[in-house]
């Protein structure tokens, strides 16, 4: 008797169903399905004034650096970026070590849209990005510095990145003289990842994002 009941009590059927409207739910509810149609060109997402998150929207995957980073350092403890981010920042930054060139210090990751509320509520005018307005939000993007820079863009660390970041998926976003396309002014501490083959096209043509993204996606 109790080995029909237990039997009964599993039905194959009625569990293949619930799997499948499991995996129903998980894929239309899925954020990178929700975003992509709205945000991504080809296979990079653009964040900016006119291309804003949700409130809701969170990145999978995020990886607290603190828990993991080998090669650089944190400002504290909590700072977060999607594992693919993080993964070319280790391999950046230990190919930057490997020549001499440490002391790199991340001060900013991915942060929330409530964060952002903060952020841009703390900051003077024109100096922060309203929320839904921050690449920060995509846990792409970091903010780095140096111990002793008086100014990122006159240390090493900055002339390196300069060089080799793209080699490693990695663009400078905002660079001087670009606010009219990227409207936002020179941020030579703010890097974003888009994958090799898009920073190195970057890179070599001097584009933004945004000239990149209108002109190739
Ligand atoms: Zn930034």
């Amino acid at each position: 008797m109790a080995k029909k009941r237990r039997r009964g009590g599993f039905n194959p059927a009625l569990a293949i169903l619930v799997a499948l409207a499991l995996a129903g739910a998980g894929f239309g509810l899925g954020w990178h399905f929700g975003v992509q149609s709205m945000r991504y060109k080809g296979d990079i997402l653009l964040v900016n004034e006119q291309n804003q998150l949700p409130a809701t929207y969170v990145p999978e995957g995020l990886v607290n650096l603190y828990q993991n980073r080998h090669s650089f350092r944190l400002a504290s403890s909590d700072i977060y970026l999607t594992r693919e981010t993080y993964e070319a920042a280790e391999r950046m930054f230990h190919a930057a070590e490997e020549e001499n060139v440490n002391g790199f210090i991340i001060t900013s990751g991915y942060r929330s849209y409530e964060r952002q509320g903060e952020v841009y509520a703390e900051s003077e005018p024109g100096k922060a990005q309203r929320p839904g307005a921050s690449e920060h939000q995509t846990g792409l993007a970091f903010d780095v510095t140096t111990e002793t820079s008086n100014g990122f863009e006159s240390t090493p660390q900055y002339a390196w990145l300069s060089q080799h970041a793209h080699e490693y998926g990695f663009i400078q976003r905002y660079p001087a003289n670009k606010a009219d396309e990227t409207g936002i002014s020179y941020e030579p501490w703010h890097y974003r990842y888009v994958g090799v083959e898009a920073a190195k096209r970057m890179h070599d043509t001097g584009m933004t994002l945004e000239a990149f993204l209108k002109k190739y996606r």
